[in-house]
């Protein structure tokens, strides 16, 4: 067996200690290439013209020689008004591409000794630069579905849960049918499951051998066949081999595709190798982010999290480098932010875009 991908040299082409070793200006031509492709041409971001525009070097700006605007190379990016130096800047997203299962904000904080506030709209920017750039392209070929229950965890409290003898003996009467009163508590914790418990529907277009290689997410309140033929009808092309657990939601695909089931109550894979492993693959990225780094997640931004958990399963197998290339691309390329802009001046985003309303 070969070495594992993330022990090889290949993906150790970038460290902390490179970008430790950069002068600001380094780290700022660091963004210009990034952005523009070259240190000594800029492209205007009002008449898009390429060209060597006028320098005003100590501002780190530019005068178009066309229109005349100042320009910056955060201008129209999710960066624009930034605060941060580009060396602190580059450092955090080294931080966030990095981290297999994503980064709370409150250890950026710490880590690159930055505000709370500042680390939590910072990876936000990068997460809704990731959803803003996902691929809308149909897939084909192989596809595996999935949906997975996140949030709303019950509380224990302070009593360790063991079951009373009186409680036991009330199940047994009341049979399978009738379920035993719930205790105040109980009731408590129900209302929280049913307020911030979400489905996160995953699609994965697999390449037999190499595993996933396109992933989306959704966001939905049931695993409901109006949310799968929603999905499938904005995601896949008709004809593609659909590969889906036992549910009950998935049975109009039969219709559109050619849709084979895995019996979970039974087996993870059938003996002909019928599994939706990949969509599982992910359940348990998001899941370990969701219990070990993050520990909540709001309803609001659960779709933010699951996409970034996306990117990540998508880019799994790149180096360091060429995954703080990636996300450094994505947001200099989709604009000023739509969700973040003005968090600090209290704007907020309100809805939690679930797939039946987006
Ligand atoms: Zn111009």
């Amino acid at each position: 067996m070969g070495q594992h991908w993330l022990l090889s040299s290949k993906v150790k082409d970038m460290s902390l200690l490179d970008i430790a070793e950069l002068t600001e200006n380094q780290a700022f031509e660091y963004f210009c290439v990034q952005r523009w492709g070259s240190a000594d041409n800029q492209i205007c971001p009002q008449c898009g013209v390429i060209d060597s525009h006028y320098s005003r070097k100590n501002r780190r700006q530019w005068r178009c020689k066309h229109c005349d605007r100042y320009f910056s190379v955060t201008t129209n990016t999710v960066w624009a008004d930034r605060k941060l130096p580009f060396k602190k800047m580059l450092f955090i997203l080294f931080l966030f591409t990095s981290s297999p299962n994503g980064i709370s904000a409150s250890d950026l904080s710490r880590k690159a000794g930055v505000a709370y506030k500042t680390a939590w709209v910072f990876c936000h920017k990068l997460r809704e630069a990731i959803y803003r750039s996902t691929d809308e392209a149909k897939y084909t070929g192989e596809i595996h579905i999935d949906g997975g229950h996140f949030g709303g965890k019950p509380r224990s409290g302070r009593f360790r849960n063991k079951a009373k003898p009186e409680a036991i003996a009330d199940k047994i009467k009341l049979g399978k049918t009738q379920r035993a009163k719930r205790s105040r508590s109980s009731m408590a914790n129900l209302a929280r499951k049913k307020r911030n418990r979400r489905i996160v529907m995953v699609l994965r277009e697999v390449v037999p051998g190499y595993g996933g290689v396109r992933t989306r997410c959704f966001l939905s309140r049931a695993e409901d066949e109006a949310t799968a033929r929603l999905i499938a009808d904005q995601c896949i092309e008709p004809g593609s081999l659909v590969r889906t657990d036992e549910s009950s939601a998935y049975i109009s695909y039969a219709a559109d595709f050619i849709h084979q089931t895995v019996e979970h109550s039974k087996e993870y894979s059938t003996l002909e190798g019928v599994n939706n492993n990949q969509a599982e693959s992910y359940f348990s990225r998001l899941r370990r982010s969701e219990y070990g780094v993050f520990h909540r997640m709001m309803a609001r931004y659960m779709i933010d999290y699951a996409n970034e958990m996306a990117w990540r399963e998508d880019h799994r197998r790149e180096s360091e480098e060429q995954r703080l290339r990636d996300l450094l691309a994505k947001s200099t390329s989709i604009g000023l932010a739509r969700w973040w802009r003005g968090y600090w001046q209290g704007i907020r985003r309100r809805n939690e875009r679930l797939c039946s309303e987006c």
